[in-house]
């Protein structure tokens, strides 16, 4: 306890390659082959004990969606309410506990991720949520080891944030845990979000009920073995799968509930702030609100841009992990002058795409996540094959029969505000809208006013005074920006995530920003020599 320490400093976690021949290659495929020959049994996890309630859902691979990997059992509201009574029995203590020593166990995580478990935690990840083995290194391997890295050094960073002193007195800052439990609410497509979202205030001193997504329960469950293998306290964080609308019910009636961290749709974190407004005068304190959602991505391209940069922009940046990324590349404004050079490499190279099982490495793209997101994505292609607005130039061929499979496709509209330049679609298809060279700027106007979210978007030009013009002129289109390169791919700790309007509070997960959201500060002032009389000076006669 004596000494002021401080954590390792961070770097990005190595991206392996899995090349063939590769140790890491033969590790993953072992892993892959060990997983899918069982079937597990995904109990709750509350207080440490698992718990099983005989309401069970099957985990199956989105590839091949007659394949089982789990039976997950669900909760109901009597382990919700269980999980929060967890959760608060043992805040005191974690929220006392020394900050280097929480950051510790988190910090193990990532050593056994980066080691041990990697091959564990991709494999779960391929399977269950239908990533291709780079889609899962870069996620559930180095991304979860980066927040953890990252988070450790911003936590004493802020912990190390201390208010000046006049003398004679010594003032501090405490930053106290949130008073009550920590709501963490995960999507489907990243198992580092599914990490981060009840790890990061868990790094801060709260506790945490935890949702996962129907779509991450494999991954999501073998991240909860990690936080016990790393060492940390039974309850601090409980996994609690079950009905979204029930789960969410619970903990919202719950006067404890102190802050939600959510990652997904705009729609449902709507329905939550709402419900979080109705119920106000519940709670003990001010929930943080807390929320990274839809997003409608743009690739906004200028005449003077360079065609093969912006031609892989698109097939990466719309396709990569089934479109399925919030950051995914999902509108662009490509100009006429470009088009007709544009336009065939583009077909031919999107129709070259592989797609298929994960097992096959050399697969481009997998299976979208289910039936609905399914029936959504392909809703949507029906409808431009059908619209005079739109044309399908490539793919649009849907096949659910073995695996959750639509092919990449490109949209070109007629109309900039045909609907699928607007509606986040969250699947392989992204929409052109092909504008006269000479209203570029008419078109950044359109790039800023079509859709309500603002997450991510790229500008590709060579003119430097365009790209500063267009720089500011979408100043608030995207909480991330992208200059001559796709709109996907952030890393932590070097470009922040997160959007503003209808895409998020934009406090930026895996960075500082974040973290300042799970912690409540207590201002201390301590007097070495107090006032003995009460008269100023300025009360004594001339
Ligand atoms: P989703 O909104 O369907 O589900 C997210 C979570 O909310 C899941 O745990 C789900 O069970 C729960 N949920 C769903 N409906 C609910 C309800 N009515 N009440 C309570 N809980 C409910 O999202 P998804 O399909 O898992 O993920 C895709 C969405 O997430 C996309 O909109 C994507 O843009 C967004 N996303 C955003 C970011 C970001 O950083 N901005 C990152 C990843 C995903």
């Amino acid at each position: 306890m004596n000494g002021i320490p401080s954590t390792p400093s961070p770097v990005n976690e190595p991206i392996f390659s899995y090349a063939p021949g590769s140790p890491e290659r033969a590790e993953l495929r072992s892993e892959l082959t060990r997983q899918t020959e069982q079937v597990i049994d995904i109990p709750l996890i509350i207080g440490g004990q698992e718990v099983r309630t005989g309401n069970t859902i099957d985990v199956v691979m989105p590839h091949n969606h007659g394949h089982v990997l789990a039976k997950a059992h669900m909760a109901g509201p009597k382990e919700v309410r269980h999980a929060i009574e967890e959760a608060n029995k043992v805040h005191r203590e974690w929220s006392m506990m020394s900050w280097e020593d929480r950051v510790a166990v988190f910090l193990k995580v990532a050593d056994l991720l980066a080691g041990p478990r990697r091959a564990k935690l991709n494999a779960a990840t391929m399977l269950g949520q239908s990533k291709n083995a780079y889609q899962a290194e870069i996620d559930a391997a180095c991304e979860i080891i980066d927040f953890f890295r990252f988070g450790a050094h911003f936590a004493e960073i802020i912990y190390g944030e201390q208010p000046i002193s006049d003398p004679g007195i010594w003032n501090r800052a405490e930053y106290r845990a949130l008073e009550g439990f920590v709501y963490a609410v995960s999507p489907f497509n990243f198992t580092a979000i599914g990490a981060n979202l009840p790890g990061a205030p868990a790094m801060m001193g709260n506790v945490s009920v935890w949702k996962p997504s129907h779509g991450a329960l494999l991954s999501n469950y073998y991240l909860m073995e990690l936080f016990d293998e790393a060492g940390l306290p039974p309850g601090v964080i409980n996994f609690v799968p079950g009905d979204p609308v029930e789960v969410t019910k619970v903990v919202m009636d719950d006067q404890t509930f102190a802050g939600l961290h959510f990652t997904g749709s705009t729609d449902v974190f709507r329905s939550f702030w709402k419900t979080i407004g109705n119920n106000i005068s519940t709670y003990r304190s001010y929930p943080r609100i807390v929320g990274e959602t839809g997003g409608k991505d743009f690739i906004a391209v200028h005449p003077s841009a360079d065609l093969a940069a912006v031609k892989t922009a698109i097939v990466r940046g719309a396709f990569e992990y089934q479109g399925q990324k919030c950051s995914a590349a999902s509108r662009a404004y490509i100009p006429e002058s470009m088009w007709d050079a544009l336009k065939d490499p583009l077909i031919a190279e999107t129709a070259s795409l592989k797609m298929g099982d994960v097992q096959d490495f050399s697969n481009f793209l997998n299976a979208v996540i289910d039936r609905k997101a399914y029936d959504k994505i392909k809703r949507y292609i029906d409808d431009a094959e059908a619209s005079a607005d739109a044309e399908v130039i490539v793919g649009g061929h849907c096949d659910a029969s073995t695996g959750y499979f639509i092919s990449p496709t490109i949209i070109v509209a007629r109309d900039p505000n045909y609907v699928t330049m607007c509606d986040e679609i969250f699947g392989p298809v992204i929409t052109l809208y092909i504008y006269p060279d000479e209203e570029w700027e008419k078109t950044l106007e359109l790039v800023d006013s079509t859709s309500q979210y603002a997450l991510t978007g790229a500008i590709f030009a060579k003119d430097r005074r365009v790209i500063r013009h267009a720089t500011n002129a979408l100043c608030h289109s995207a909480g991330n920006f992208y200059i001559n390169d796709k709109p996907t791919g952030a890393v932590v700790g070097q470009q922040p995530f997160g959007g503003s309007r209808g895409s998020g509070t934009n406090d930026k997960p895996g960075s500082m920003f974040n973290l300042l959201r799970w912690v409540s500060s207590r201002s201390i002032k301590e007097n070495f020599v107090p006032a003995t009389e009460y008269p100023y000076p300025f009360l004594s006669d001339d």
